[in-house]
């Protein structure tokens, strides 16, 4: 099991959103933009050239020079993470389905919290890869970062003991698909989780 990062305990402690158990549905994305003075905005066919557009047509550069380099990128993105000064806007594939868009959106707001000093005003995803293999490691401090604002610990664990209670066991797999509709993460992540924390039953 890994400690959360203190970055995250400290913006979950100011954002004053202690992981209720008692209350069922999907973690309050949004709250923590906003106690990050942050903003996501889904595209479809993300690029790095339309979230340029994007960032001149609403004023966060006064023009394209100020987004050399963005300006004509067309490759497809998962997700784009732009910085000036207090405000971050990240960008996600509107062409994503709700559980990828969420952990993308929860992903760039780890870089923008984490990463803040070194990224520079703006840091492309070309993908974003939901695992615990081998990552490059700012790639992996925002998925943890992710995976803790997301799929909080102890919502699993009071899940996996409302079914033990309930059936006398708890599959690891049968958690994961009700976590997953619960919490509109993807099937996968919430797998990675549940191992990854030691929760439920089986590989
Ligand atoms: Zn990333």
């Amino acid at each position: 099991m890994t400690a959360s990062p203190p970055e995250f305990r400290e913006l979950a402690r100011r954002v004053g959103l202690a992981p209720d158990p008692t209350a069922r549905g999907p973690v309050p994305l949004n709250r923590y933009y906003e106690a990050c003075n942050a903003m996501h905005v889904a595209l479809p066919d993300l690029t790095t050239g339309s979230a340029a557009a994007y960032l001149v047509q609403f004023g966060y550069v006064s023009g394209p020079d100020n987004v050399e380099g963005l300006w004509a990128g067309t490759d497809a993105l998962a997700g784009l993470l732009f910085r000036a000064g207090d405000v971050a806007v990240a960008f996600v594939n509107a062409s994503d389905i709700l559980a990828r868009r969420r952990f993308t959106a929860a992903h760039e707001l780890g870089h923008a919290v984490l990463h803040r000093e070194v990224m520079g005003s703006v840091l492309e995803d070309a993908t974003i890869e939901e695992t615990d293999g081998p990552l490059a490691a700012m790639e992996a401090e925002a998925n943890r970062f992710a995976a803790e604002l997301l799929m909080p610990e102890v919502i699993l664990r009071a899940r996996a003991d409302e079914l033990r209670a309930a059936h006398g066991c708890c599959p690891r797999v049968v958690l994961g698909y009700r976590l997953a509709s619960e919490l509109l993460v993807s099937r996968e992540a919430i797998g990675y989780r549940l191992k990854n924390l030691g929760v439920g039953d089986g590989e």
